[in-house]
Parts: C-alpha cells; sequence; structure tokens
C-alpha cells in the first residue's frame, strides 16, 4: 500500500449522516450534506446521499464538477458567493449558489440566459460573524433586485456563524433570520422555501431550542465527517469521529537523545519544540509532513508523542511502542489535517465501502 494515504470508511459517513437527518427531521430541518472538506469526493458525496441528505453542497467549483457526474437529479449548492470570473461554470455545474452581491447576481443572470437554463440562488444575511453576508436593513432591496432578473430563482435565505469570529448561533440570531423570511415573504408576496441557517456550529441551537422558526436547512460538512461540533469540538453522540484515518510510513527508527546539542536558532518553521526532560527517547521519523497533514491537528496513537514537524518529516516519541523501519502508523485527523490531506497532492485517498 503506498504511503501516506488517508483511508475512508465511506459507511461511517453514511451512518453520521443518517444518524444527523433523523436528529433534525423532527424539527423540519433537512441536511445539505457539505464535501468541501473531502475535496468534492464523489464517494463521500454518494455516502451522504445514500443517508438521507437532501442535496449536496462544496466551496469549489471544480468539486461540484467531480459531483456532477453523480445523479443528474441531486442539487448541488456552491456554499461561497461566486467569482465574477467563474458564472458561467457555476451556472452549467451548481444547481444553486448562495449569494450575497448584486453584481454577481446580475452576472449569474446573465450567465444563466446564455446558457438558456434558470439558475437558483439563495441570499445570505449577515447576522454578526463577519464573513459572508448582506446587511439585515439592506436584505429586502436585494431581494427586489432579484426579483427581476428572469433567469434567476430565488429560493430563500441563509447565513453563516462561527467561521470567521466564533460567533455562536442561538435563538437570538436565528430569530432574526426566521423573521426577515416573514418579512420579506409579507412584502413582494412569494414563498421562500430555503431557509438555510448555518453550519455544523448550529446544530446544538437545534437540539435545544425552543423553536427552530423558519429555518428548514443546515449545511453540514465536520458533524459528518468527522463526528465533532465545531464550536467546542466535543464529539456528537453516536457519531464515528474516525471515518478518516490518515497512514504514515516510518522512515527511520532510533534512539535518541532527549537534548539536542550545538547552538540553537529557529527551526524549519520558526517554533522551537522543547524537548524537556533529559535521557533517550526511543524516536521514529515518519515520512509524513506539513505538506501532507498539519502538525497541530494530527492524532498519534495513544502512548505515542508528536515531537514536531517540517515539511517532510514528523518526529514521534513511541513511548514504549515497538515500531520499525517500513511499519505503518495510522494517525486520526481533525479538520484542518483532514483539509490539508485531502487536498495534498502527496497523499494517496482510498476510500473503503462499509465501516
Ligand atoms: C464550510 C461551510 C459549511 C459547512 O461547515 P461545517 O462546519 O463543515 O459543517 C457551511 N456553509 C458554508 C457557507 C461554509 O463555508
Amino acid at each position: 500500500m503506498t504511503a501516506p494515504r488517508l483511508e475512508i470508511a465511506l459507511g461511517r459517513i453514511e451512518h453520521n449522516t443518517r444518524t444527523l437527518v433523523d436528529r433534525l427531521a423532527p424539527v423540519g430541518i433537512r441536511v445539505t450534506g457539505v464535501t468541501k472538506a473531502a475535496l468534492g469526493s464523489p464517494g463521500v458525496g454518494a455516502a451522504m446521499l445514500r443517508g438521507g441528505a437532501h442535496g449536496l453542497g462544496d466551496s469549489r467549483v471544480p468539486n461540484l464538477a467531480r459531483l456532477a457526474g453523480l445523479d443528474g437529479a441531486t442539487s448541488r449548492t456552491l456554499i461561497r458567493s461566486p467569482m465574477l470570473s467563474q458564472v458561467d461554470d457555476v451556472v452549467s455545474l451548481a444547481t444553486c449558489s448562495l449569494n450575497t452581491e448584486p453584481a454577481v447576481l446580475l452576472a449569474l443572470d446573465a450567465a444563466a440566459a446564455r446558457a438558456g437554463r434558470l439558475h437558483d440562488v439563495v441570499l445570505m444575511v449577515e447576522l454578526g460573524d463577519l464573513r459572508e453576508g448582506i446587511p439585515v436593513d439592506d436584505v429586502a432591496e436585494v431581494v427586489r433586485g432579484v426579483l427581476a432578473l428572469p433567469s434567476l430563482r430565488l429560493l430563500g435565505l441563509g447565513a453563516n456563524l462561527a467561521c470567521q469570529n466564533g460567533v455562536v448561533p442561538d435563538e437570538q440570531n436565528m430569530g432574526v433570520l426566521s423573521e426577515l423570511v416573514d418579512t420579506v415573504e409579507t412584502k413582494y408576496g412569494v414563498a421562500l422555501t430555503t431557509v438555510t441557517g448555518g453550519n455544523s456550529a448550529n446544530l446544538d441551537w437545534a437540539a435545544s431550542a425552543a423553536n427552530v422558526g423558519r429555518i428548514n436547512d443546515l449545511r453540514l460538512g465536520e458533524a459528518i465527517l468527522l463526528g465533532v461540533e465545531p464550536l467546542h469540538r466535543t464529539p456528537i453522540r453516536g457519531l464515528h469521529a474516525d471515518a478518516f484515518t490518515l497512514f504514515g510510513e516510518v522512515i527511520e527508527r532510533r534512539d535518541k537523545p532527549r537534548q539536542p546539542w550545538g547552538t540553537r536558532g529557529q527551526s524549519a518553521f520558526g517554533d522551537l519544540p522543547d524537548r524537556v526532560g533529559a535521557g533517550t527517547v526511543r524516536q521514529a521519523l515518519v515520512a509524513l509532513g506539513r505538506q501532507d497533514a498539519d502538525p497541530d491537528d494530527v492524532v498519534p496513537p495513544a502512548g505515542i508523542t508528536i515531537l514536531g514537524m517540517s515539511s517532510d518529516h514528523l518526529v514521534l516519541d513511541l513511548g514504549d511502542h515497538r515500531v520499525e523501519v517500513g511499519d505503518e502508523i495510522a494517525f486520526g485527523v481533525g479538520y484542518s489535517a483532514l483539509v490539508r490531506a485531502m487536498t495534498s497532492p502527496f497523499v494517496t485517498a482510498v476510500e473503503r465501502q462499509g465501516c
């Protein structure tokens, strides 16, 4: 088997999706499965759909192109506001896009007209996290603009919290979104069928809210893929946290002094690992570096400690583990290690059906 290698247990992703879909259904919320951290893998997208996801979402147009082969009828949402330079690709590869800019909406309308199709849009509302979003007071005006564009269909409104400034979705900010939906419907006599309240950080709110109001969709990536909620990175009950496993191969195995010698300046990436204590370390080098994964977010087996990671080498204190050159070591991944591994050309992704 080649290393480094990221093994993906598709059955666990399907299970995680189904569990979340079943938990949200009673309050009238459906799940859009977000594949961006898995590079738009069609295998991962198919597992989410088998688990009951209502559609798929991704932030990158090339990823949507990978998903487009899955099933022509699946809704595919571009969850990042389109670049003006890519509107033609957006209308051909995404069935829907999340938007905030009138200039982009105009260009999407023109592109959809050129392609002879209708393109669905959701307008994103700024609720305080200060990434994407139209200020609440300006939403009605942007809606009016969209309703005048013949090749766009306004599906509804949405919001995204917790990504830029960690703002927590709660009854207050979700209430603002729900109220805005009612206001827009009344003002323009339209029905907004999609109200997409947020991402995995919305799960606590959805589980505890007395009333989820008009919100009927969540866009879930991390919770499905890694089984954690992103606000405190606590495991979600009943979900698999190990759908992804990163394997690296040992290329050197020697006992080494715990303390380096010689005058010390900076290390390759600026940080200086403090090697406390004396004596020797049962050290292993793994052919896995920052070009493959994020050192702060790979989780070694219990009893093994990470001493450092440079571009191409991971340095481990093996503790009591018996390891030889050529052995593979299996690591868990957090969100940033997952994203890095999936996007690294050096890491082979291997998808397994089943658990
Ligand atoms: C990444 C992203 C999501 C999914 O976020 P998770 O925390 O992975 O669930 C949803 N919506 C938008 C706009 C995103 O950028």
